[in-house]
C-alpha cells in the first residue's frame, strides 16, 4: 500500500504550470521517501535544487548538519525502516529573485499529506525542521524562535528545530542553548531508538 502511494506520488505533476513559470522551468520531480511504520519522522520543507537533481531527501550539506544533529549515520538516515522523510512539499519549488527557495506549494500538503501520515502511522520521534513544518505539522505560528526555545514542553519524542542551511549560522550563534541543551537531548532520544530497532 505505501508502494502504491509512492508511486502516485512520483508522478504527481499538479505544480508542473506553476514550475514552468519559474527562471529553472523545471518539471517536477517529487521525492517521496517514507515507509509504514518507521520510528523515526523528519519532517522538513521541500527539497533544494540539489535533492531535486539527486532525487533523494537531504541529499546535500544542511543533510549532513541535520544528521549530525540528530547523532544519526547516513546509513541509519537512508534506511527507509528507520527514518521517513515528508517535506511539506515533494517537489523543489524553484528559486525566488534573490536566489532563495521558493515557499513549497499548498496544494501539495492539501492532495498528500493526509495520506501519507496515515501511512506512516505513529514514529517515536518527529524531527519538525524549519517553519512551513512546523504550521503544517504543530499549527504553531508565533516566531520560529521562540516555539523552538519551548523545547521542553513539545509532546514527547517531538523536536522542533530551524533549517540546519548555513543562512541559519547566525540564528545558532545567538541561540547557544540550542546545541548545548537541546540538541544533546535529541541525540539521546534518537540513540536511544536506534539502539532498540
Ligand atoms: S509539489 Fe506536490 S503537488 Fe506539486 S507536483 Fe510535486 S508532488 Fe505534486
Amino acid at each position: 500500500m505505501t508502494d502504491e502511494l509512492i508511486r502516485k506520488i512520483g508522478k504527481c505533476d499538479l505544480c508542473a504550470e506553476n514550475f514552468a513559470l519559474t527562471a529553472t522551468q523545471h518539471r517536477p520531480r517529487p521525492v517521496p521517501w517514507f515507509r509504514a511504520g518507521t520510528p523515526i519522522m523528519v519532517a522538513g520543507q521541500a527539497p533544494g535544487m540539489r535533492v531535486h537533481k539527486e532525487g533523494k531527501p537531504f541529499w546535500d550539506r544542511s543533510g549532513d548538519r541535520l544528521r549530525d544533529w540528530m547523532g544519526i549515520s547516513h546509513a541509519q538516515f537512508y534506511d527507509r525502516d528507520l527514518v521517513s522523510v515528508l517535506p511539506t512539499a515533494f517537489c523543489f519549488p524553484g528559486y525566488d529573485a534573490k536566489g532563495a527557495d521558493l515557499p513549497p506549494p499548498p496544494r501539495c500538503w492539501d492532495r498528500w499529506h493526509a495520506e501519507a501520515l496515515q501511512h506512516i502511522g505513529t514514529p517515536q520521534v518527529r524531527v519538525i525542521v524549519g517553519s512551513y513544518a512546523i504550521r503544517r505539522h504543530l499549527g504553531l505560528k508565533g516566531p520560529m524562535s521562540e516555539i523552538v526555545a519551548q523545547w521542553r514542553t513539545h509532546a514527547p519524542g517531538t523536536y522542533v528545530l530551524p533549517h540546519p542551511s548555513w543562512r541559519n549560522n547566525g540564528w545558532l550563534r545567538k541561540h547557544p542553548w540550542f546545541e548545548s541543551d537541546l540538541l544533546p537531548d535529541l541525540k539521546r532520544t534518537v540513540g536511544a531508538v536506534l539502539n532498540s530497532a
